[in-house]
């Protein structure tokens, strides 16, 4: 055993050597003793959070407070889409590997910045639709010299790490159902482990294990039970049936339940087991879902799987009976903490509910539990059965509640980061408020948006002064938190949310993107900002660092999307969001650097009319249906087209080849026509009418409508 690791610690250096020679790809034989030394090798970044840990923590200290002032461009890539960009690049071997919206996979020289090559897997176009947060990919994973990466259309492909050529590829899931795969796969053991999304338009959320050699499956695990009538699922979740469903009521099954496992998956090689995190219910409702009755396992809760088996072992449930759209799927870390003198193995997540966990990872304890943003729907847990205690009305049972934090999360899938030099974790929160309330006249269409929530009470105002005034009420911030005091640091206060994900180093330093596309370095201690360079498009994922030679890198991709600019115009001086961009930095770096601004076509001038009635049934479907990817209130961030500035909204035929015939399927923008007639259609159009007559008011537009920007995938 011992000499076995020895081996790997030595060999990994040679095999770095190795990749540098080559001309094409490199040869990428990560194995299991790379994977569990990876805190040994800093010179790579070889799994998703940097190592089994996810901690997201480099120990390279070349770039460090004292000359991080002189960190500048070393190399950057541009890619063919500009939405949103999550990912997390994996190096091994001299060679960055990494993957952009639509599940495109590139390799890169580390040092240089030279394509070595790209695989697109060639999702369709309407696979857009299922996807509740944009067409996001947040990584792949590398080992024994191939390259993982899951598929928005439900596929787990292997890659050739060295030529870029598909070596297999399975579906991952029922692709008559609207399943996404956003979140990175991660490696056990020699398999890989994916999970899935969907459990705002109706899925049963599993994770799975497949050969990593061939791509057969070794196990399944579901995390909400079969429905009454159903047979047992022939899984290693079979033994967990009986009580799943003991906390369940009605027929849950006709939404699938959800509880997707779409972003952390975390091997814990001291306990020989995965954590998994379980996401929201589907419907979101549980009045809708589970007759507003009983826990709902395993929703909302961090699951402990054996990592060989995918036996239960334990789990920890932040919200029972979830009605929120609480996930708990948001990043894990494993800490050794001292805590009251005693030396404990614990796991600390930030889920979206709001609450700072830690948990003792031997047995699924809960050790602590605090809020990080303010809560209007809990005033805290209670130790001693470890549940959260709810407010009046939290469960919008007698009218509305103004829930905060609400369905984008305190903290959502950015990832924190944890120094052990500092004991902080950092964490990039947010305060984004939701009225929830119970949509009496919920049915159900098969395959869309179904939440059963009334969304209209979410309406966003016309009037530019309310309409600042919301805007004012959403913040975000990067918190560094002291897991073991469960208390705050310091912060960095931002003006709006959906932020970008963290690194932490050796160096004393702290890296963050922002929505405004500001990258910047922070004094871990401090929170001084040190250094700041100006990315030209919004950053949400996470950096990373490796050392190529003598020279350590800083790489981030950079472009704005996801969840909240989608569902959200409220953001600064929206206008089209350029392409999405790979930025690697090291001291003295000095590429010239320059993002040209696309700006706002003027809003349309409307020439078509619309009755009252038109106006309001074409509101009440588009806050229902289309504001969740095209803006409340059709107001776009930028991520996707802002239709109160088409001019295809003035013509009848064209608006309805779009909505009703699907001219646009390629992007996206799928056929409505199982769910909206052409009348409805034309309701729709006389909505985004009225409100692009009201932006041309407020923007004092007396002229005709300008060409807008071809419509891009
Ligand atoms: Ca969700």
């Amino acid at each position: 055993m011992r000499i076995a690791v020895v081996l790997g610690v030595i060999a990994a250096p040679l095999l770095a050597l190795a990749g540098c020679s080559l001309s094409g790809g490199s040869s990428a034989v990560v194995d299991d003793n790379r994977l569990l030394q990876a805190a040994s090798h800093p010179d790579e970044w070889v799994t998703h959070g940097g190592t089994y840990a996810e901690q997201r923590f480099s120990q390279l200290d070349q770039i460090n407070a004292q000359n991080v002032g002189q960190l500048g461009l070393a190399w950057s890539a541009e890619f063919d889409t500009n939405r949103g960009q999550e990912a997390t690049p994996i190096v091994v071997d001299g060679v960055l590997y990494t993957t952009t919206a639509w599940s495109k996979v590139y390799a890169f020289d580390a040092a240089t910045g030279r394509q070595l090559w790209r695989f697109d897997p060639e999702v369709p176009g309407g696979r857009g639709f299922s996807a509740c947060c944009d067409v996001v990919n947040r990584g792949v994973a590398v080992y024994g010299g191939k390259v993982f990466v899951g598929t928005l259309d439900g596929r787990l492909i292997a890659i050739d790490a060295k030529t870029g050529q598909q070596v297999w590829s399975t579906v991952t899931v029922d692709q008559s159902k609207p399943y996404t795969i956003t979140g990175a796969p991660r490696i056990v053991k020699g398999r890989v482990l994916i999970g899935n999304g969907g459990a705002e338009y109706g899925v049963r959320g599993y994770v799975s294990a497949y050969d990593a050699n061939n791509g057969s499956l070794v196990w399944r695990f579901y995390t909400v039970p079969p429905g009454p009538n159903q047979p047992a699922d022939n899984a290693v979740s079979d033994p967990e049936i009986a009580r799943m469903r003991a906390t369940w009521a009605g027929d849950w099954s006709r939404f699938g339940g959800g509880g997707t496992v779409w972003d952390a998956i975390v091997y814990d090689p001291d306990f020989n087991q995965i954590l998994i995190g379980v996401g929201n219910g589907s419907p979101w409702n549980q009045r809708i879902r589970s007759e507003g009755r009983g826990d709902n396992l395993f929703l909302s809760s961090v699951v402990a799987l054996d990592a060989d088996t995918g036996r239960y072992r334990w789990h920890y449930q932040g919200t029972p009976g979830e009605t929120w759209d609480f996930t708990q799927t948001q990043p894990i870390i494993l800490a050794d903490l001292n805590i009251e003198r005693q030396p404990r193995k614990v796991m600390m997540q930030a889920p979206k509910n709001g609450f700072f966990y830690v948990i003792d990872r031997s047995n699924g304890h809960l050790i602590s539990a605090r809020n990080f943003v303010p809560q209007t729907w809990t005033t805290g847990v209670d130790m001693a059965t470890g549940r959260p205690i709810e407010t009046p009305n939290a469960r919008y049972t007698d009218g509305s509640f103004l829930a905060m934090p609400s369905a984008l999360g305190a903290h959502n899938w950015h990832p924190m980061a944890f120094s052990p030099d500092t004991g902080l974790v950092y964490l990039p929160a947010q305060e984004v408020p939701f009225a929830y309330s119970n949509d009496a006249a919920f049915a159900g269409r098969e395959g869309g948006w179904n939440v059963g929530i009334d969304f209209l009470s979410n309406a966003v105002p016309d009037d530019p002064s309310t309409l600042r005034a919301v805007r004012a009420m959403l913040k975000g911030q990067l918190i560094a938190w002291d897991p073991i005091r469960q208390r705050e640091v310091w912060r960095v206060q931002y003006d709006g949310p959906w932020n970008g994900g963290v690194l932490a180093t050796h160096g004393g330093l702290v890296f963050q993107g922002n929505a405004h596309g500001g990258f910047q370095a922070f004094d871990a201690r401090t929170g001084a900002k040190l250094w700041s360079f100006d990315a030209g498009t919004g950053i949400i994922a996470p950096p990373i660092s490796y050392r190529i030679g003598d020279t350590q890198y800083i790489a981030v991709m950079a472009g704005y999307g996801g969840a909240f600019p989608l569902s959200s115009g409220l953001v600064d001086n929206p206008r089209p969001m350029p392409n999405g961009r790979l930025l690697v930095f090291k001291l003295g770096g000095n590429t010239p650097y320059r993002v040209e601004q696309i700006e706002n076509p003027p809003a349309v001038r409307v020439t078509s009319s619309f009755t009252a009635a038109q106006v309001e049934r074409g509101r009440q479907l588009f806050e229902t249906n289309c504001g969740v990817c095209h803006g409340a209130g059709a107001m776009s961030s930028g991520v996707l087209p802002d239709l109160r500035r088409r001019p295809s909204i003035n013509d009848a035929a064209t608006f309805k080849s779009i909505v009703i015939d699907g001219a646009l399927q390629d992007n996206g923008m799928i056929s409505f026509a199982r769910y909206f007639s052409a009348q409805d259609a034309e309701a729709i159009r006389g909505y985004i009418a009225s409100r692009a007559a009201s932006l041309a008011r407020q923007e004092g537009a007396g002229g005709g409508a300008a060409a807008a920007p071809p419509a891009r995938r």
